[in-house]
């Protein structure tokens, strides 16, 4: 196999990389024969965003998704209309980027009930939906790992996650498997082969948990650094026939404090050693 494919299904989020800009992300990432970009929206600012989409893919960069919309619960109308707002122009911003798909990280209310903040999770969807059709935008559900269900997420398995796609049952409607968040769960192989018979498996996230893990947020480790079993849930995941990008999200300041080439170069070795 060439270099060229074996990397072709490996993606890279930007703020895997955080010390480098957009710019400097995707001329790194294309250099090193990376197939996939995912987006965060922050890279983005003061960007001509359709113009950058452009130079991605002119580069040979497929762009994956962009990260992240979500965050719909509030305690009042006025921050539900304000996370609506936001949701759609992260629409406008994909369609323009060129990205197939929003990741929502669905948000929560420090104590406000989590099923209220379900219901909410569920409307906010819905009032989007008819403007990701318009744009013909795919919306991925991401359950977070439940030490988040306080104030990032109130959908925190997949299967919660399948219970607000059954509800919307809307083809742009799907999930976003993340190993971070999902890898504890005893329902894992049967969640991801319902999701994918109902062809909702939208993305494939990857990193590792480490043990002790210092910060709940920025301590995520590189793919063999940890204790998820990656091979056999990437096995999970292809079984179903999803063909999507392993995309590698890992939040880390250990990472980001270090020579981001060098670190680029682990992760490459990592996807073809522990992915
Ligand atoms: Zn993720």
């Amino acid at each position: 196999m060439s270099e060229l494919t074996d990397f072709s299904k490996l993606c890279v989020h930007t703020i895997t990389t955080k010390p480098w800009s957009v710019e400097e992300a995707m001329d790194r990432y294309a250099a090193a024969e990376i197939g996939g970009i995912t987006v965060w929206r922050q890279w983005l600012d003061g960007r001509d965003i359709e113009k950058t989409g452009e130079r991605m893919r002119a580069n040979g960069l497929e762009v994956v998704s962009l990260c992240r919309g979500g965050f719909f619960p509030a305690s009042d109308q006025k921050g539900i209309d304000e996370a609506i707002a936001d949701n759609r122009l992260a629409i406008h911003e994909a369609a323009a980027l060129g990205a197939p798909m929003i990741v929502l990280v669905c948000g929560a209310v420090p104590g406000q009930p989590l099923t209220e903040s379900r219901k909410q999770i569920a409307d906010g969807i819905a009032a989007v939906l008819p403007l990701a059709e318009e744009h013909g935008i795919k919306l991925a559900i991401e359950p977070l790992h439940p030490m988040y269900a306080d104030d990032r997420s109130a959908i925190n398995t997949m299967a919660s996650a399948n219970a607000v796609c059954d509800e919307l049952d809307h083809p742009l409607v799907g999930i976003a498997a993340d190993v971070y968040h999902i890898w504890w769960d005893p329902d894992l192989e049967e969640q991801i082969q319902l999701t994918g018979a109902k062809n909702r498996l939208f993305a494939f996230h990857v990193c590792d948990w480490k043990t002790p893990t210092t910060d709940f947020l920025n301590d995520r480790g590189l793919m063999g650094e940890g204790c998820i079993d990656l091979k056999g849930i990437r096995a999970m995941v292809e079984a179903t026939g999803f063909e999507g990008f392993n995309e590698v999200e890992v939040f880390s300041e250990r990472w980001w404090a270090r020579d981001q080439d060098e670190f680029l170069g682990k992760i490459k070795k990592a996807y073809l050693d522990f992915c």
